[in-house]
């Protein structure tokens, strides 16, 4: 019987595996809100899990104790990470019979903070890189229209170098379809998430991808447009929640005699500017924290 082990790695220390000298991009809000890791780690533990190695210009290290517990396992031979936008740790903590499907699917939990200004393509430009803004290059949310935007090695170009191929679906115009352009992926532009998602499950079953990436925004405009809160933005949550076990369960066939590593990956949190409206881009907690689920499937 599978054990499942969850991690809350919310640790009211300031915490070695980003170590600097200096506060750094990436340290500043893991500073602020006593938080143990930084949403920038996902590109090298990727790595770690995946066996390859990470480009020199990654900044923040592997999760320690994921990496650990990998130790002893084989690598893993395909990665699938779902971005849905805005889902922060404040949606986790407040609906949390909502959220048991995604906890159901996970072996660990790592509460994780993003950076500064926490805007999507600052934020998934850390994430992706493992670089804090100021090495990304990506400072403000208008940088996402700048010719070739993120200037260093990407996680798409780490894998690509190792001979690993790259896919990323997203909605047309949206940051994750914009920003890393010019690095190595194959872009997939949808009309809207529910596409994107359709795209990642034929793309998982097709089996020529070693690394999906599928962007979900639909919380983020619902909550823009009507609150953090509303209905209509819970709705939106709630489909991001059953995307992601759904291409779980897509993945849990189509990689059934492989080993693959799944992440729930959202960029930064929300709250209300005023009543019906959301906003992002803060230091404040709500924006600033966001938990990502990994799964960590070793069937051979
Ligand atoms: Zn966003």
């Amino acid at each position: 019987m599978k054990r499942i082990l969850f991690i809350i790695a919310t640790l009211l220390l300031s915490v070695p595996a980003l170590a600097q000298d200096a506060e750094n991009g990436l340290t500043v809000l893991m500073n602020k809100h006593g938080i143990a890791y930084s949403s920038a780690q996902l590109t090298p533990t990727i790595c770690a899990l995946c066996g390859v190695p990470a480009s020199p210009d990654c900044v923040a290290q592997p999760i320690g104790f994921i990496r650990t517990a990998a130790k002893s396992k084989p690598t893993m031979e395909k990665a699938l990470i779902f971005c849905p936008d805005a889902t922060g740790k404040f949606l986790v903590d407040k609906y949390q019979a909502d959220w048991k499907p995604v906890y159901d699917v996970s072996t660990y939990v790592v509460t994780s903070a993003n950076v500064l200004p926490s805007v999507t393509p600052v934020c998934f430009g850390a994430i992706f890189t493992g670089c804090p803004p100021e090495v990304h290059g990506i400072l403000k949310y208008n940088d996402k229209y700048n010719p070739n935007p993120i200037k260093v090695e990407t996680l798409f170009d780490a894998f690509s170098k190792a001979g690993k191929k790259c896919a990323v679906i997203a909605e047309k115009n949206c940051s994750i379809d914009l920003i890393f352009r010019g690095h190595q992926a194959d872009f997939y532009t949808t009309k809207n998430s529910e596409e994107s998602v359709a795209t990642a499950k034929r793309l998982i079953q097709e089996n020529n991808y070693d690394l999906i990436v599928c962007y979900d925004g639909n919380y983020d405009s619902t909550m823009h447009a009507n609150g953090v809160f509303a209905e209509k933005s819970l709705e939106a949550m709630k489909d991001s929640i059953r995307y992601y076990t759904e291409l779980v369960e897509v993945a849990d066939q189509a990689w059934a005699d492989k080993n693959y590593v799944s992440v729930f990956s959202p960029d930064h949190g929300a709250h209300d500017v005023k009543a019906g409206k959301g906003t992002h881009g803060s230091d404040m907690a709500c924006d600033a924290i966001v938990n990502f689920f990994y799964r960590l499937r070793y069937n051979k």
